[in-house]
């Protein structure tokens, strides 16, 4: 059985464990071999070949910094590995002309890696020391489909048209205007027609350091489909859009892959990756030590597999949970709890914007999402309750105590995780500190983390301080599909166990599907006027949503999970004729 041995040199702290322990327990080394050597880093380094896969080293490490992992015999050899010991990388995406190809799995598991190799950004070296020849690559290939795709990427037939995962990057590398950009990578002379499908048009000549998170996205996938190339690849294209931009985008995507062009896509927003897919390949594997491409499936069974996890047709659990979504019938509980807190009708005007929210109230024990188009004052109104700003007319009870998570949680700062979350760390290790994955992190200070681990963090001191109404804004952005389930858990089981009340705002509507009990909607002309309705029962909310949205959605028979009808499917014809948009039964 393949083996791999992977040391994470961050973490190894040989003064720290009284001195090289794994070396003195290894009973390979006990017997008078090399296998745990030291390394010229003065870490530790592991021979694979030697290695019994004893299971001794990863467990008496107490820094947690050994892996030792078995792998099935088809994963004799990587695709790439990142130096002995480093990250290992298996198999491969493979691009289809004519088709949307998606790639989901979760954040550190090599996706950027694929994405790169297939992109031609990165040359694979198969596992060894070197960068591999193009021969090589083409043996490893023979017989499959990426034969055919490596050869004419190795023949310059090939040409990549690549969005980056981290848009806000753009403004440090780029000046100018948004039109001055867009014009420079315009070889298919479609410019007009782009920035219209992408909602550019009129942001055209503001400065590309002024724009906001949304706008950027919706410029790099301009920026990349303007390109004349074979093979789009996006990564994470919907990050920073608001659904009703998500639903654009995911059109426009599907638009660019003809018969003699590719388009390469990772998403975690599910019920968009489902919608813009023609087949996924699942990546699994463990955070920073390997990740394996599965073989491309129809992307309702592959999602369903990656649910599951167990990829049935290649016999491989690789999770020993399903992650369930269930189709509560979330609606009546309201009517069973005490009153929060309540407003009569509020007004805010903030330079060009206006906000009204029309009277409501909020209840205790209860969790409630927030959908709306970016610009149509979400925030202002999480700020107005949260007491950060002033309505100009109406009146909030503010005699709650609130604790609110920003949708912006950049920070400079070097404290360490495990100070900042201090107060969690000491009542909360089971409901946020071990679900939220944040053990690892701990002794990482803020500046160092990703976005997705900044996030985690953000969230767990949010819902850690005491409150009586928790305001958690955009919870999912950077987050992977297992941590947006996870962090949707967190938060259904804070109310459940502490009877208390989280608002969240959130574009994925997977995400809020699975754990909202009740839905406020915004809705208006976004930067120009904002209105506030609600909050609904789900049914009520999700279909005034949806009629603004102009689209459907069911359940999947085996999963429960939410899906969009095509438009003019069937269902979508006759759940539009119904006026039940929002479908709450599987069909
Ligand atoms: Fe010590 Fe763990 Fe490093 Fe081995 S891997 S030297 S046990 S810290
Ligand atoms: Fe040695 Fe391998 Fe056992 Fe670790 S797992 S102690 S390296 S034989």
């Amino acid at each position: 059985m393949p083996r791999i041995a992977v040391v994470n040199k961050e973490k190894c702290n040989p003064q720290g464990c009284g001195g090289y322990l794994c070396i003195r327990v290894c009973p390979v080394n006990r017997e008078g071999s090399e296998c745990i050597v030291i390394d010229t880093d003065k870490k530790v380094k592991i021979d694979e070949t030697l290695c019994t896969g004893c299971g001794i080293c990863p467990n008496r490490c107490p820094f947690g910094a050994i892996d030792i992992i078995n792998l099935p015999e088809a994963l004799s050899r990587p695709i790439h590995r990142y130096g002995r010991n480093g990250f290992h990388l298996y198999q491969l995406p493979t691009p289809m002309f004519g088709q949307v190809v998606g790639i989901l799995g979760r954040n550190g598991i090599g996706k950027s890696t694929a994405l790169r190799i297939v992109a031609g950004m990165l040359k694979p070296n198969l596992g060894k020391d070197k960068e591999a020849e193009w021969d090589e690559v083409l043996e490893h290939f023979k017989g499959t489909e990426a034969q055919n795709y490596f050869e004419k990427l190795k023949s310059g037939k090939i040409k990549v048209s690549f969005k980056p995962q981290q848009v806000d990057l753009i403004p440090k590398t780029t000046k100018g205007t948004v039109l001055e950009l867009l014009r420079k990578v315009d070889e298919q002379e479609k410019l007009a027609e782009i920035m219209d499908a992408l909602d550019i048009t009129d942001i055209k000549n503001n400065d590309i350091s002024t724009v906001s998170g949304g706008e950027l996205q919706r410029i790099a996938i301009a920026a990349c489909a303007l390109r004349d190339a074979d093979l789009y690849v996006f990564d994470e294209p919907s990050s920073y859009l608001d659904i009703k931009q998500r639903i654009k985008m995911c059109e426009f995507i599907k638009s660019l892959a003809a018969s003699k062009t590719a388009v390469l896509v990772v998403e975690h927003d599910l019920l968009i990756l489902d919608a813009m897919c023609d087949l996924i390949h699942i990546m699994y594997g463990k955070e920073g030590a390997y990740g394996v491409v599965s073989l491309p499936k129809a992307v309702r069974v592959g999602i369903n597999y990656f649910l599951d996890g167990f990829i049935r047709d290649e016999n491989m659990r690789f999770r020993d949970r399903e992650l369930k979504f269930v189709a509560h019938e979330h609606y009546q509980k309201i009517l069973n709890t005490p009153t929060l807190t309540s407003w009569n009708t509020i007004t805010k005007q903030l330079e060009k914007f206006k906000l009204q929210v029309n009277e409501g109230l909020l209840h205790k024990n209860t969790t409630y999402g927030v959908l709306g188009e970016n610009g149509t004052g979400k925030t202002t109104f999480v700020k107005i309750l949260a007491g950060l700003i002033k309505p100009d007319d109406g009146v909030v009870d503010a005699s709650i105590k609130v604790s609110y998570k920003p949708q912006y949680i950049q920070t400079d700062s070097e404290e360490i995780v495990a100070a900042v979350l201090q107060h969690a760390l000491q009542h909360y290790e089971v409901q946020l500190i071990r679900p939220l994955g944040i053990k690892d992190l701990l002794l990482k200070p803020l500046n160092t983390l990703s976005g997705g681990e900044l996030q985690r963090v953000a969230v767990a001191h949010a819902l850690s301080q005491p409150a009586d109404l928790y305001l958690l804004d955009e919870p999912s952005a950077y987050l992977d599909v297992e941590q947006r389930i996870a962090c949707a858990k967190v938060i259904k089981d804070v109310v459940a166990a502490r009877g208390t009340t989280v608002l969240v705002v959130d574009h994925d509507l997977m995400f809020m599907d699975y754990l909202s009990d009740n839905l406020m909607v915004f809705s208006g002309r976004p930067a120009r006027q904002g209105n506030a309705t609600g909050p609904f029962s789900m049914v009520d909310g999700m279909n005034r949503f949806l009629q603004e949205l102009k689209i459907t959605m069911r359940r999947e028979k085996e999963t429960q999970r939410p899906r969009i009808n095509k438009p003019e499917s069937r269902l979508d014809r006759e759940q539009k004729a119904s006026g039940k948009l929002y479908y709450s039964k599987s069909n």
